[in-house]
C-alpha cells in the first residue's frame, strides 16, 4: 500500500489500505499508528474504514418498484417506522443521487410479490445532501427470518449494495422476541442494525446511515 505517501494524494489509498487490513484480521492498531504519524485526522465518524457490509438478496427482489419514500399504502397498518440517514462514500462525503430500492414484509410477515401495488417496496433517490427518508412500518419476523428492511444501493456509476437493515434486541412490535429471532437467523449481522428512538405514539423515528463504494 501506499502510506508512505502524503496525506492529501493518498487518503482513499489509506483507507482503503486499513480496511483490506482489517479484513485480513491485521486489525487496526498499525494504521493508527501511520495516522498519528502522517498527522491524519481521525477517522471521521461515518466509517472506520469500512463501508456498509452486504446481506444476501433473498427471493423477494422485484423490479421496477415505484418511485416513493411512503410504503404506508392502502392495507399497510402496523407499528410505523420513520426511517432517516445519509449515504456517504468512504471518506465520509455525502452522496447526493444514490439509488436505494427497499422492499420488506408486512406486518404479517408477507411480501407482495406479485400485485401491482408493490406493498412494501418502493425506491428513491438521495438529496443533495445525501439524505433520504422511509416512511414505513416495522416489518414482521417471517420463518427462518428475525425483521429486517432488505435494500439496495447504488450511487451513480457504483456498484450496488445489497444489504439488509435489522432491528435491535429492545424492538417491540407484534408481540416478537427480536432478541431472540435476532440471535437465531444465520444472515444477522450487527454492522446494519438501525438506530432506534423511542416509540411515540405507534411510532419509532430510526437512524441509518450507509457508506458505498462509488
Ligand atoms: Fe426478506
Amino acid at each position: 500500500m501506499s502510506e508512505e505517501h502524503e496525506y492529501g494524494t493518498s487518503r482513499r489509498v489509506f483507507i482503503a489500505g486499513a480496511a483490506v487490513a482489517a479484513v485480513a484480521g491485521v486489525g487496526l492498531a498499525a494504521s493508527g499508528t501511520a495516522a498519528q504519524g502522517a498527522a491524519l485526522p481521525l477517522t471521521p465518524q461515518c466509517t472506520d474504514g469500512h463501508d456498509t457490509p452486504p446481506v444476501i438478496e433473498g427471493p423477494y427482489f422485484r423490479r421496477n418498484s415505484p418511485l416513493r419514500t411512503n410504503l404506508r399504502t392502502t392495507g399497510v397498518t402496523g407499528v410505523l417506522l420513520s426511517l432517516t440517514g445519509f449515504v456517504y462514500d468512504i471518506r465520509c462525503r455525502p452522496l447526493a443521487n444514490v439509488l436505494l430500492d427497499f422492499w420488506q414484509a408486512d406486518q404479517r410477515g408477507e411480501y407482495d410479490n406479485t400485485t401491482s401495488a408493490y406493498r412494501g417496496r418502493g425506491h428513491q433517490f438521495t438529496g443533495k445532501d445525501g439524505s433520504y427518508t422511509l416512511e414505513t412500518i416495522v416489518p414482521k419476523d417471517y420463518p427462518g427470518r428475525t425483521p429486517h428492511i432488505h435494500v439496495k444501493v447504488q450511487a451513480p456509476g457504483g456498484p450496488i449494495l445489497t444489504t439488509q437493515l435489522y432491528f435491535p434486541g429492545t424492538t417491540r412490535a407484534y408481540g416478537m422476541n427480536v432478541a431472540q429471532l435476532n440471535q437465531r437467523d444465520a444472515y444477522y449481522i450487527t454492522q446494519t442494525v438501525i438506530t432506534l428512538g423511542t416509540l411515540t405514539s405507534n411510532r419509532y423515528p430510526a437512524k441509518f446511515d450507509f457508506v458505498v463504494g462509488v
